[in-house]
């Protein structure tokens, strides 16, 4: 009997260091790569859940996907609709005796691997997201440490090293004899201010996709910018004062233990130093979200999240709706905002000032917060995402309960000439 698989791309977009995707090229005998669009309800009135910014952003990367299959004699078949039934349809059609797909714990990507394994063949998952493998962490993840420093002492004293990247496949087993062809709808953003945005993803350099992704990290490092994050990584505005690595990473266009990997080379070549470090350092806070989802899955998605208080909320949608309108009347919360909804990127400080802001000052429900950000980040990852909001809301796992900042501080430390307000507001 031929082994047919189907290997559905989740949020693992790219050829080089997919694990799972290499498996299933060397097993198969026939082999049907495949993107079923998620679902785009609604989530606030008239808003997608999956904004323009988001959506042109992954159309990029299928692109680039598409075009790396088809350079290896493959291709990507895209589909639109409930996982379950697409995935059913075409294992029908094409006779699967197996599907492969990445590992996402979140409750809602849970669900949807739940429904595919009552398809009735053999279903595979690979978690394959995070820098440091689960399996070398020196605890069970149901034990693992709540506070992030805690959690970070213990891999530091272990020495824990991330595994080498895989290879690209060499060759690919042949597809299924199945029509391929798939219409696309986005309309490109017209509404991308390019002269302010901090990652212009509608110019060449920025798009989605792995061949960007791996130029971008390429970059980066010729420039030597790893030397100077720490000292910058709290701007607001500009293309070098982070990495810029997140768009990429939340779609899977490049793997964090890739970038960790290069992040180890040129520290052998080029000198290690307090903002090498921290590089790792951020990009190990993006494993503790992902790690606490095994500790505590359903929970950090509930109103109150980990806390055992009744975190009592008197949302207000009219407020709800001038801080994503950026029209509060707080000049650094609405260009924040404005910059948001524009761009679909936002600094990680501005962020923690609106979410902050959001929470304290207007009385809302942070969930929605969560939700309007999953809606426009370019980078959205379920994990950070949700494990940032609880943080700020002081219902995640942060000792000091709940994050409340300043904006006049704010802005005086951060904005002192006004000029990251001028570029929004004008
Ligand atoms: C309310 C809120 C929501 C957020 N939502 C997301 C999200 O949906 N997707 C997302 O990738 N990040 C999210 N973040 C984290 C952070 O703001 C972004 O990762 C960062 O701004 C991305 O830009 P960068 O790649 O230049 O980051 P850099 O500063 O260059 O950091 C390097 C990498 O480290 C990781 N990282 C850095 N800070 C964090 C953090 N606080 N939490 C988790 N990982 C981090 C990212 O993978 C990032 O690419 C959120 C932060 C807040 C406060």
């Amino acid at each position: 009997m031929k082994n047919i698989t189907i290997y559905c791309f989740r949020n693992d977009l790219r050829l080089f260091d997919n694990a799972a995707f290499l498996k299933a090229t060397i097993e198969s005998d026939i082999l049907l790569p495949l993107f079923c669009h998620p679902n785009n309800q609604l989530i606030h009135n008239d808003i997608q859940r999956i904004g323009i910014h988001r959506q042109t952003f992954l159309r990029q990367a299928l692109n680039q996907l598409k075009d790396n299959l088809k350079s290896l004699n493959s291709d990507l078949l895209e589909v639109n609709g409930n996982i379950y039934e697409e995935i059913k349809k075409i294992s029908e059609k094409i006779g699967a005796t197996k599907i492969i797909l990445e590992k996402i714990i979140s409750p809602e990507e849970l669900d949807q691997e739940n429904s595919i394994r009552s398809i009735g063949i053999p279903v595979e998952t690979f978690w394959q997201s995070s820098m440091i493998e689960p399996t070398e962490l020196p605890f069970n993840l149901k034990n693992m440490p709540d506070i992030f420093t805690d959690f970070r002492k213990l891999i530091e004293a272990n020495k824990i090293l991330t595994k080498t990247p895989t290879l690209l496949p060499a060759e690919l087993p042949p597809l299924p004899d199945i029509n391929i062809e798939f219409v696309s709808n986005v309309n490109f953003p017209t509404s991308i201010k390019y002269e302010c945005t901090s990652f212009p993803y509608l110019e060449n350099q920025f798009y989605g996709g792995e061949k960007n992704a791996l130029a971008h990290l390429e970059n980066y490092l010729i420039k030597k910018l790893p030397h100077t994050y720490k000292e910058t990584r709290n701007q607001l505005y500009g293309i070098n004062f982070s990495t810029k690595f997140s768009p990429w990473l939340s779609l899977g266009s490049i793997s964090a233990r890739y970038i960790a990997f290069r992040i180890k080379e040129f520290e052998n070549q080029h000198g290690a130093n307090e903002s090498t470090y921290w590089i790792w350092f951020e990009l190990l806070w993006r494993d503790y979200f992902r790690f606490i989802h095994f500790k505590f899955g359903k929970k950090l998605y509930s109103k109150n999240g980990l806390s055992n208080n009744n975190n009592l909320i008197n949302h207000n949608n009219e407020n709800f709706n001038k801080w994503v309108q950026g029209e509060t009347g707080n000049d650094l919360i609405d260009a924040g905002m404005k910059e948001l909804r524009f761009t679909g990127y936002l600094s990680n400080r501005m962020r923690q000032i609106v979410a902050s802001y959001l929470i304290y000052d207007l009385g809302c429900d942070w969930r929605k917060g969560a939700l309007w950000f999953e809606s426009q980040l370019i980078d959205y990852d379920v994990y950070s995402n949700q494990g940032n909001w609880l943080y700020i809301a002081g219902l995640g796992t942060d000792p000091r309960g709940g994050r409340k900042f300043n904006t006049k501080k704010q802005n005086l430390e951060y904005d002192p000439n006004n000029t990251y307000k001028k570029m929004w507001l004008n």
